[in-house]
């Protein structure tokens, strides 16, 4: 049996992130005119959060059906966004989803109040707020000194979703929208070079993923943690290519004349 969400709550889903695709990192508008002047196209969907039926992805058993029918166990996304989320449930955690849910939301309202101050900054200002999400450990120091890969890896989720949305989500959990996304970068060559940014922090992402499933490091010490990794050449990966987004980015800093970030090693190999 599904316990599929009742329209009312449909609805309510799709209108509390002014039916946008939760994904932060998509954002696709999922409603319009249809041609027939008393219909409107939809192709959001309410999809659960924990999943609807017995064999579906994140079930809980220990919910009841009317919880998980509930607003409170859905979230409103596009439909291929609703395919990823089902097709790699590690990734697409419950904890992730909710966190979608709460930044999508945050985001509508701030996309409402947006059009009384709307203003246009231009690329130089929005380069400086990119440039300011790299400006943080999680960027400058070699990997096995990262006190904790959970947080490098929230920190690096967190700069795709800036890159993405001009959001930026601070370390108490609040949401800032301090600017555009990329997409309104209108130097083209620059706009690339951050497309190209966001790619290799998605490939840094999945690494890591595979890096602890596979058990690619291991920590010692207490307070603050060190880490092993096993694969030399992996660890010298996560420190190479986070020098190379920040050459990258450099390059832009240059072009407009900005001071860039420069990636912190400490030893030398050789
Ligand atoms: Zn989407």
């Amino acid at each position: 049996m599904r316990d599929d969400f009742p329209k009312k709550i449909k609805e309510l889903l799709a209108n509390r992130v002014g039916c946008k695709c939760s994904n932060p990192s998509c954002r696709k508008s999922t409603r319009g005119a249809a041609v027939e002047k008393t219909d409107f196209i939809n192709i959001g969907v309410a999809s659960h959060i924990t999943a609807a039926s017995e064999d579906g992805p994140r079930y809980d058993e220990n919910m009841t059906a009317e919880e998980r029918k509930s607003f409170e166990n859905g979230i409103w996304l596009c439909q291929s966004c609703s395919k990823l989320i089902d097709s790699d449930v590690k990734r697409y955690t419950i904890d992730t989803l909710k966190t979608w849910k709460d930044i999508s939301e945050r985001m509508a309202v701030l996309d409402l109040e947006e059009t009384v101050v709307s203003k246009r900054d231009g690329d130089k200002e929005l380069i400086k707020f990119f440039v300011q999400c790299f400006d943080r450990p999680a960027f400058q120091d070699e990997i096995h000194q990262e006190g904790s890969m959970e947080d490098f890896d929230k920190a690096i989720e967190d700069t795709i979703i800036a890159l993405n949305t001009g959001v930026l989500r601070t370390r108490d959990g609040s949401i800032i929208k301090e600017s555009e996304g990329k997409s309104a970068v209108e130097n083209l060559e620059w706009r690339e070079k951050l497309d190209t940014i966001c790619d290799m922090l998605v490939a840094l992402r999945k690494r890591l993923k595979l890096a602890k499933e596979t058990g690619a490091y291991s920590t010692y010490g207490e307070g603050t943690i060190m880490y092993i990794f096993y694969d030399k050449e992996l660890e010298m990966w996560f420190d190479s290519t986070r020098e190379e987004i920040l050459k990258i980015l450099s390059v832009i800093c240059e072009d407009i004349g900005v001071e860039g970030l420069r990636f912190r090693r400490k030893r030398y190999r050789w």
